[in-house]
C-alpha cells in the first residue's frame, strides 16, 4: 500500500503512520520528497484499511497496490480454471449451455422441460424451487417438493441440476437432493453469511452478479466463497440496473472481457434476466458467446405462456433448438465448441 502524506504533514504525523503499519506486521519504507513524504507499506497489505489510514491526521491518500481479492484473481493463477460438473466442463474450450424453466412447477412441466433440454443437446438443466420474488404475495416456489420433482425429471434424462439457494438453512436439503450446481441469485450476491456457507461445501457455485454490484464487489463476493475452501465458482452476468427502462436490465457485455482478465474462473451469461423478453434472448446470447463467455443460463419453458414465473422471457423448446444451432456456428468461428 502507498500512503501519501499531505504537504504540511508533521514529523510526528509521519511517525504515527509508520507505527500503524508496523503494528500490523508490515514494513514501512519512507520516501521523503521535496514537497511531500510517501510511505510504502511492504507485506500483506490486505490487513491494512485505506479508509482508516486516511482518517489519520496528515494523510492525504492511501492506495492499495495489489488487488483486494486473491484466490479468484488471475494475478495468482494464470491458467483458466475448468470446472467439471458430472463430466461436463465449464471454462475450457467447450461452451456449456444451461437451460430450463425459471421455476419448478409440476412433475409434468419438469418432465417436458427435461426432455426439451435433452432434445436440444443441452447438458445441464436449471430450475428454481425456491424463488426470490419481489412481492411476498406472488408464487414463492414449490420448495422441497420442487427439488424432488426437479431431481426426478432431470435424472430420467441424465441431466445435472442447477438451482438457487437463498437460505443457508436449506443447504442440507440441497445436499440430500445432490444438487449439482448451487446458484446464488442477484439478490443474494452480498449475503456474506450465505456465501461463507456455500464456501464450505464441495459443490460448484454459480454466482450471479448483484443487479447494482460493481465488478470489484462481485469479485470480492466470490472471494468470500473461495476463502471458505470452495474454489468451484462460475460468475454469471445477468444484467445490471441502469436508467434505461425499455428492457428489464442492461446486459453488461463489457464485464465479460474484464472478468476474463481479472479472474481465472469461468464466466457465463444469463440473457433471459438481462433482456427480460424471449425475443431478445438469441441476440444477447450471440453477443455473449462472441464476447468470450464460457456458457449461458437460458430460461426455457415447454409452454412459455403458462409459466408461473418470468413467462415473458422464456423461450420455447423449438427456439432452444434453433439457438443451439446458431451458437454452435459462433463457437466454431471463435475456436471453441459446443458439444
Ligand atoms: C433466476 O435465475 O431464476 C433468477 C431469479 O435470477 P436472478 O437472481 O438473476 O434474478
Ligand atoms: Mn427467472
Amino acid at each position: 500500500m502507498i500512503i501519501v502524506m499531505s504537504n504540511v504533514a508533521t514529523e510526528e504525523q509521519i511517525e504515527s503512520v509508520i507505527k500503524r503499519i508496523e503494528e500490523k506486521g508490515l514494513e514501512a519504507n519512507v520516501s521523503r520528497g521535496t514537497e511531500r513524504t510517501v510511505i510504502g507499506a511492504i507485506g500483506d497489505e490486505r490487513s491494512l484499511d485505506p479508509e482508516l489510514l486516511e482518517s489519520l491526521p496528515g494523510v492525504e491518500q492511501a492506495l492499495h497496490i495489489v488487488k483486494p481479492y486473491k484466490i479468484v484473481a488471475r494475478e495468482w493463477h494464470k491458467e483458466d480454471t475448468v470446472i467439471d460438473i458430472q463430466g461436463n466442463l465449464i471454462g475450457g474450450k467447450q461452451i456449456q449451455i444451461i437451460s430450463g424453466p425459471c421455476s419448478v412447477e409440476t412433475p409434468d412441466q419438469m418432465e417436458k422441460s427435461a426432455k426439451a433440454v435433452k432434445a436440444a443437446g443441452v447438458r445441464l438443466m436449471r430450475g428454481g424451487a425456491f424463488k426470490p420474488r419481489t412481492s411476498p404475495y406472488t408464487f414463492q416456489g414449490t420448495g422441497v417438493e420442487g427439488l424432488e420433482m426437479f431431481r426426478k425429471a432431470a435424472d430420467k434424462e441424465g441431466l445435472p441440476i442447477v438451482t438457487e439457494l437463498m437460505d443457508a438453512r436449506q443447504l442440507d436439503t440441497f445436499m440430500k437432493y445432490k444438487v449439482d450446481v448451487i446458484q446464488i441469485g442477484t439478490r443474494s450476491m452480498q449475503n456474506f453469511e450465505l456465501l461463507k456457507e456455500v464456501g464450505k461445501v464441495n459443490v460448484p457455485v454459480i454466482l450471479k452478479r448483484g443487479m447494482s454490484a460493481t465488478i470489484s464487489e462481485w469479485l470480492m463476493a466470490a472471494e468470500y466463497i473461495a476463502a471458505g475452501g470452495n474454489h468451484n465458482i462460475i460468475f454469471c452476468e445477468r444484467g445490471i440496473r441502469t436508467f434505461e427502462t425499455y428492457y428489464r436490465n442492461v446486459l453488461d457485455v463489457t464485464a465479460i472481457p474484464v472478468l476474463k482478465k481479472e479472474t481465472h474462473l469461468p464466466v457465463i451469461v444469463d440473457p433471459s434476466h438481462a433482456g427480460g423478453k424471449a425475443w431478445m434472448v438469441a441476440a444477447l446470447s450471440r453477443a455473449a458467446i462472441a464476447a468470450g463467455a464460457d456458457g449461458l443460463l437460458v430460461e426455457m419453458h415447454p409452454n412459455p405462456c403458462e409459466a408461473w414465473c418470468d413467462a415473458d422471457q422464456a423461450i420455447n423448446p423449438q427456439e432452444l433448438i434453433s439457438l443451439m444451432a446458431e451458437l454452435r456456428g459462433i463457437a466454431k468461428v471463435i475456436g471453441r465448441e459446443i458439444l
